[in-house]
């Protein structure tokens, strides 16, 4: 050991270190050791003399410290790791450091100073332990880590980097250079830039794509950290990689999706609102903005009830949705849309359509609703149910709410007690809508509505039956005024004139009525006998009522099978044209007037009052009028062309005839047809049903004229037409009705038809008596100045071949 004072300094801090320090002889005699050594359990005593290969590992001695020294070479020293036995026996590793001294004066041998490298050995196994686990933590998570010195270009991977990149382990020679070579190109300059950019930190992230050699093109995020030398200059880059292409690819998916749902949502024109379990509004789209009239940034954040629905409504809502919440996705909410009421920004209620979905989310339950605003169809819901049993023209209930009305009067009615039914008809309504147009016509519909509703009791039903029918139903009947006296009031509340857009109307109604008990009573049959009633009060002169009698029933029975019957008629040769003359005052036949038979293979010959109002009831006397015209026209040219060249022939014409609308261009091809000149054929209207549209009237026989044919008035006298009215029809002959001539033989009456001779004289018209059947009446009608004259006193009507006789040998009727 030193014995000069440096040696001393030394000896005191060896002897002090922490460190074991020894001093060996050459052979390992351990000469020295410091206080250190109780490290291992000893004294320095304990090792001073003995050998250091009695303390050190078989196998960690090199073959004597010696050959170490020897190794060492004069004045080395080296740093070995050798395991020495402590005081308890075990093998501690330590790391000691060997210096030869034997260049140190007078003392050869070793200096040995031992460190206990245990914790530090400890410290490595964990180290290794850690780098284990993390590299089965890196496959398992399929995430590589690498790090990049740029001094060098050298890329350091983990073992599992080849797996995440997708190629075989050889393929990465290890420099950055190659690593680039797998970058998709496009993303080259991207992941360069991250790289390299100098940021706010040096940590960075990103996604870039590489061409796999194994998996084609893949898409990675990469995250690392820069590290710079101490100039700032990058010196190295470490991070990770993760292979997120299938995460990154079921993103954009979800990603697209919530953006077509958004962007549907926000097109759909149901209002849509997200509503979350504690009832929050947090979705809102325009719609539901527009339905409701809040903005989204108005209702987004706000409670459901308290914005759109009614103060009154929402605790039954609140607690309807708190069971809903409690439900979840097995909620009634669930069943599908429901009504409910929605309450608008301005205060107003609406009825809405809701339907929700409930979804699990994120944040709980989110319950997902769909509105829409149903006012209108809830409208037009209530508009065609009330179509369903409503007239619409008079707001009146309709033929369908009848059968059920009647079911309830039926039950209503007590024993014993009665139901009567009245079909009511408006009288020539067809008149109005042809002359006044339709709007009119459905003007005078509503105002017989009002005035029938405004007699009948309100406990009642009045009914709109068809276009112009009404039906009243009644078991309310005040026994005081009964049936008749409804079926009376009805009449004169109609009766009222009327002013209809300028013309004063009078309209009439004509009433059939049916009665039955209640108890046996049918709708339908008592609908057909008032509906019988009615054509029977019809028949005897409208504006009037008829009750059902059982004989009518019969009568309509016959009335049906007589229609079958003259329409048999009609198409198979049963019809004949009488004919009877018409004579001047000297006694010549100046003119013939066709008049219909049929003959009827059982009951003989039937004359026309008993069919005429029949035809016209069931659209047969058009045919019917069609075919008389045509044989008189024939006839006439004949008789004309053979035995009387001026002989002029008269034809009836019913109401129906003269309102076909193209009836002047079937009499010009009649005319055509037969060849007969227009001059000699008159047609015969009656002033009645002149009268029944007097402006179409008047405009149809001026149109008739123009074709040169001449018109009659028939029947003159019956109706009440002025002459001067008549006058201004472009009538040519006046016929006298029968009435007048059976009256001649008081003065008054002599002098009124006297001056209706001389007052159709002045108006340019010739007068025709009719039914004159006694010398008589001849002779005062000639006095008067009767132009014309027809009646049993020269012939009855006959048959062709008769009148042929008439013409070919007339008898003396000049007297
Ligand atoms: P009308 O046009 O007034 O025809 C005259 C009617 O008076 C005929 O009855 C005729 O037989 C009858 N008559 C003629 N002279 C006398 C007489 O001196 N005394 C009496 N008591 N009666 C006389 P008819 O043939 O039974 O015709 C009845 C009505 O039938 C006609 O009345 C006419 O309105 C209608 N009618 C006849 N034929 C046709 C026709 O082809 N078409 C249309 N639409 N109606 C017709
Ligand atoms: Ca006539
Ligand atoms: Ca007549």
């Amino acid at each position: 050991m030193a014995t000069n004072g440096s040696s001393r300094f030394f000896e005191t801090l060896v002897h002090s270190s922490a460190d074991i320090a020894l001093v060996a002889d050459p052979d390992g005699t351990i000469r020295y050791a410091n206080a250190a050594v109780a490290l291992f359990g000893y004294t320095p005593d304990d090792l001073v003399g003995r050998n250091l290969r009695d303390f050190v590992h078989p196998d960690d001695q090199v073959s004597g410290a010696t050959n170490v020294r020897a190794a060492l070479g004069a004045g080395g020293s080296a740093l070995v790791e050798w395991r020495i036995k402590d005081r308890d026996g075990m093998w501690v590793p330590v790391e000691e450091s060997l210096t030869d001294l034997s260049d140190n004066g007078d003392v050869g041998g070793l200096l040995i100073s031992i460190r206990d490298i245990a914790d530090r050995r400890v410290a490595e196994q964990a180290l290794v332990d850690t780098q284990t686990r993390l590299v089965v933590a890196l496959e398992a998570s399929r995430m590589a880590v690498w790090e990049i010195d740029f001094s060098t270009q050298e890329m350091v991977v983990s073992p599992n980097f080849h797996e995440v990149y997708g190629f075989t382990p050889d393929r990465l020679t290890g420099t950055y250079l190659d690593f680039l070579h797998l970058v998709h190109p496009d993303d080259l300059e991207l992941l360069r830039r991250t790289v390299r950019v100098t940021g706010q930190d040096d940590v960075f992230a990103l996604d870039y794509r590489i061409c796999s050699p194994e998996h084609g093109v893949r898409m990675l995020h990469g995250r690392g950290r820069r590290i710079r030398d101490e100039s700032g200059q990058l010196s190295r880059l470490h991070g990770a990689v993760i292979d997120v292409t299938d995460e990154r690819r079921a993103e954009r998916r979800r990603l697209e999706a919530e953006q077509t749902f958004r962007r549907t949502i926000e097109a759909t024109s149901d209002g849509f609102i997200g509503v979350d379990a504690a009832g929050l509004i947090v979705n809102w789209n325009a719609s539901a903005a527009r339905i409701f009239g809040w903005t989204e940034a108005e209702a987004v954040g706000q409670r459901i009830d308290d914005l759109i629905v009614p103060p009154e409504l929402r605790s039954a809502h609140r607690s309807g949705f708190s069971k809903a919440v409690a439900d979840g996705q097995t909620s009634l909410f669930h069943a599908g849309a429901v009504e409910l009421t929605g309450l608008r920004a301005d205060g107003s209620r609406f009825p809405v359509e809701v339907s929700v979905v409930i979804v699990e989310q994120e944040g709980g339950l989110r319950f997902n609703a769909f509105v829409r605003d149903v006012t209108e169809r809830k409208a037009t819901e209530a508009l065609l149910a009330r179509q369903a049993i409503t007239d619409e023209l008079t707001n009146l209930p309709n033929r369908a709410l009848l059968n059920d009305r009647f079911q309830r009067a039926k039950e209503r009615a007590d024993s014993g007690g009665r139901l009567t039914l009245l079909f009511v008809d408006i009288d020539h309504l067809n008149v109005v809508n042809d002359s006044l147009g339709h709007d009119l016509g459905d003007q005078l519909i509503r105002e017989v509505a009002d005035r029938i509703l405004g007699v009948v009791p309100a406990t009642d039903t009045v009914t709109r039956f068809g276009g112009d029918e009404f039906v009243v139903l009644t078991d309310s009947l005040v026994a005081a005024r009964g049936a008749s006296g409804l079926a009376e009031a009805i009449l004169q509340a109609i009766a009222r004139p009327y002013d209809l857009a300028g013309h004063r109307m009078t309209p009439a109604v004509t009433i059939g009525v049916a009665m039955a008990e209640a108890s046996d009573a049918r709708l339908d049959e008592l609908l057909r006998d008032a509906d019988i009633a009615m054509y029977r009060a019809k028949a005897q002169g409208r504006n009037r009522f008829e009750f059902f009698e059982i004989t009518m029933r019969e009568q309509a029975q016959q009335r049906f099978e007589l229609a079958n019957e003259l329409r048999q008629a009609l198409d198979g040769n049963g019809l004949r044209l009488y004919y009877q003359p018409v004579v001047s005052a000297d006694g010549t036949i100046v003119s013939t007037e066709a008049l219909v038979r049929w003959e009827h293979p059982d009951r003989g010959l039937i004359h026309p009052g008993d069919f005429i109002p029949l035809a016209e009831e069931t659209g047969l006397i058009l045919p019917l009028g069609q075919w008389v015209l045509e044989t008189a026209c024939r006839q006439a040219v004949a008789w004309r062309r053979d035995l009387a060249p001026t002989l002029g022939m008269a034809v009836n014409m019913s109401v129906r005839q003269l309102s076909q609308p193209d009836l002047v261009g079937r009499m010009e091809s009649l005319l055509g047809a037969s060849g007969l000149e227009p001059g000699a054929l008159c047609l015969e209207l009656t002033e009645s049903a002149l009268m029944e549209d007097p402006v179409k009237s008047a405009e149809t026989l001026g149109r008739l004229r123009t074709l040169g044919l001449s018109l009659a008035i028939d029947d003159f006298g019956t109706g009440y037409s002025s002459l001067h009215y008549l006058s201004r029809l472009s009538v040519q002959v006046l016929k006298l009705d029968r009435v007048f001539i059976e009256s001649l033989d008081t003065e008054a009456n002599r002098a009124i038809v006297g001056s209706t001779i001389q007052l159709a004289r002045a108006l340019g018209m010739t007068t025709v008596a009719e039914g004159v059947e006694t010398a008589e009446q001849r002779a005062v009608l000639i006095e008067l100045g009767c132009e014309s004259l027809q009646g049993f006193l020269w012939s009855k009507p006959v048959p062709a071949d008769a009148f042929e006789q008439l013409l070919r040998h007339p008898g003396d009727w000049s007297r």
